[in-house]
C-alpha cells in the first residue's frame, strides 16, 4: 500500500513544525520532525566532548549512538540509547550543534533508514531540510516553507522566551543566519527546495492561513476534494 507523504522542507522559523502538526492531524497521519534526529546526534556528541565540525571524531561516534522515534500521546518523542531526549534538544547550542553534525555525510547516510522506513509503513507529513529532494523524491506533495529572516527570528526568539530560554532578537537573528547559510551551502543534501516544491512564504500569513493554503495545494496535488 502507498501511504501519503508530504514534504515540507525550509530555513528554520519558517512554521514548518507548527504548520506540519496542524496539517498532519487533519490528514490523520503522523508528523516527523527530522531535525529532531540531528539534535538527538548533536546531544550525543556534545556529551562526548567532541567538536561538532570534527567529521572524523563524529562518525566514529555514530556506531555507539541507537536512535528511536516514539509518538507519545500523538507527540514525537526522539529516544537517544533508550532515553527520551525532550526538551534537552531544544536549545540554541543544540540548534548550532545540529547544523553542525548534519553536514557530515557519514551522519546523513546514518538517518537515512530512520527516516524512510517510518515514511514505508505510514502516511506522514514530514519536516526537515532534504526531504523533497533527498529523503523521499516520490512525496505525493512537496512544499517549500520560507518567510523573512526579521519574521522568522521573531518567532523563533518568541518560541525560545516561551520556554524560559533567555537570549536576544539580535543573537537569534545571527545564529539563524549563520544555520541558513551552513544549511545551504553544504556540500550534502543542502536545504534547497526541490525543482517539484510549492513554494509558500509565511510572513504574512497566519497559521490557519498558511495551513489552508496548503491544504489547497495537496488537495489540488493529490486530486482529492
Ligand atoms: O528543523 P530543526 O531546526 O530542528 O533542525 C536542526 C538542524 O538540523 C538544521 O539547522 C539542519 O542543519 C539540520 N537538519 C537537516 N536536515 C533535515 C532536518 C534538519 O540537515 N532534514
Amino acid at each position: 500500500m502507498n501511504h501519503l507523504q508530504i514534504a515540507i522542507d525550509g530555513p528554520g522559523g519558517a512554521g514548518k513544525s507548527t504548520i506540519a502538526k496542524a496539517l498532519a492531524a487533519k490528514l490523520g497521519i503522523i508528523y516527523v520532525d527530522t531535525g529532531a534526529l540531528y539534535r538527538a546526534v548533536g546531544l550525543y556528541v556534545r556529551g562526548k566532548n567532541v567538536e561538532p565540525h570534527d567529521a572524523a571524531a563524529v562518525t566514529a561516534l555514530l556506531p555507539e549512538i541507537s536512535l528511536e522515534l516514539r509518538y507519545e500521546n500523538g507527540v514525537q518523542q526522539v529516544y537517544l540509547n533508550g532515553e527520551a531526549t525532550g526538551d534537552r534538544i531544544r536549545t540554541p547550542e543544540m540548534s548550532m550543534y545540529a547544523s553542525a553534525v548534519s553536514a557530515i555525510p557519514a551522519v546523513r547516510a546514518f538517518l537515512l533508514d530512520t527516516q524512510r522506513n517510518i515514511a514505508k509503513t505510514n502516511g506522514v507529513v514530514m519536516d526537515g531540510r532534504d526531504i523533497g529532494t533527498v529523503i523521499l523524491p516520490q512525496a505525493n506533495v512537496k512544499i517549500f516553507l520560507t518567510a523573512s529572516d526579521e519574521c522568522r527570528a521573531k518567532r523563533r526568539w518568541l518560541e525560545l522566551r516561551a520556554k524560559g530560554i533567555e537570549t536576544t532578537l539580535e543573537e537569534v537573528l545571527a545564529d539563524m543566519r549563520l544555520r541558513d547559510h551552513n544549511d545551504s551551502t553544504r556540500v550534502v543534501a543542502p536545504a534547497i527546495a526541490a525543482p517539484d516544491a510549492v513554494t509558500v512564504d509565511s510572513s504574512e500569513l497566519s497559521i490557519e492561513e498558511c495551513v489552508a493554503r496548503i491544504e489547497a495545494i495537496i488537495a489540488e496535488k493529490t486530486g482529492s476534494r
